[in-house]
């Protein structure tokens, strides 16, 4: 089964209006490369004017599980939707950590942004610790239990695995370390999805640039990328979107 890879920028707490102007030649290279499918996703502030700036695919970096409520300061994904996302990165280690999300929040808002119509990127990843424990696999597996909505659908749903000790760091896994990884969650989504597994994308994520891009993007069952520190400006994120070509 041939899967179009997704190369997909997380902006973190980062940009401002001004940034917006990286978008311009991101988008030329996503025109350039029509067999792979890009994304940025800018704090919520900027989904809206990022958007309106032309055809790049726009999503957000969370959501809300609820459509509407209670809940100041949160925002929810028919709202993200409604601004122009068409995707949402859900259960990102540094929210698990600083919003002490649990899978089974991750796993609600999984749901809430299929529900409006948009693609969940729903993110797992072992710590240092549990790598070194040799519990990278079991950890990454109970992570995609609580976390992925069992009804999703492969064009809905795209996993990105992200070593939490990758992130940020310039440090990244071996490519047989990712090999095995990416295989071990192409088999546990087959457990939880049956046939709708195989079209699902898995991502690779942390310390991607273009220095490592191709050598990543070459291995089984690695689906594309979530870029962070590399996708803020077009120098460095439009090498990743040829890498994956
Ligand atoms: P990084 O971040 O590319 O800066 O390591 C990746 C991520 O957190 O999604």
């Amino acid at each position: 089964m041939t899967r179009r890879k997704l190369v997909a920028g997380n902006w973190k707490m980062h940009g401002s209006l001004a940034q917006l102007a990286e978008l311009d030649a991101i988008a030329a290279a996503a025109r350039a490369n029509p067999q792979v499918d890009v994304a940025i996703c800018p704090p919520f502030t900027l989904i809206a004017a990022a958007a309106a700036r032309g055809d790049l695919t726009i999503g957000a970096q969370d959501s809300h599980q609820n459509e509407k409520g209670a809940h100041t300061g949160c925002v929810s994904a028919p709202m993200l939707r409604e601004a122009g996302a068409k995707l949402v990165i859900v259960g990102h280690s540094e929210r698990r950590t600083d919003q002490r999300e649990s899978d089974a929040e991750v796993y609600a808002k999984a749901r809430a942004v299929i529900a409006a119509g948009m693609i969940a990127i729903v993110c797992v990843g072992e710590t240092e610790g549990e790598r070194d424990a040799g519990r990278a696999a079991e950890v990454v597996e109970r992570q995609l239990q609580g976390s992925i909505p069992a009804d999703g659908t492969a064009t809905q749903l795209v996993v990105a695995y992200e070593p939490v000790w990758a992130i940020g760091t310039g440090r990244t896994p071996t490519v047989g370390d990712v090999a095995a990884m990416h295989a071990s969650i192409r088999t546990k989504l087959g457990d939880m999805l049956d046939a709708e597994a195989e079209g699902v994308r898995i991502l690779y994520g942390g310390s991607v640039k273009p220095s490592n891009a191709a050598e990543l993007m070459a291995v089984n069952n690695v689906d594309g990328a979530l870029v962070g520190g590399a996708s803020l400006t077009a120098a460095d994120f439009v090498p990743i979107i040829e890498a994956a070509a």
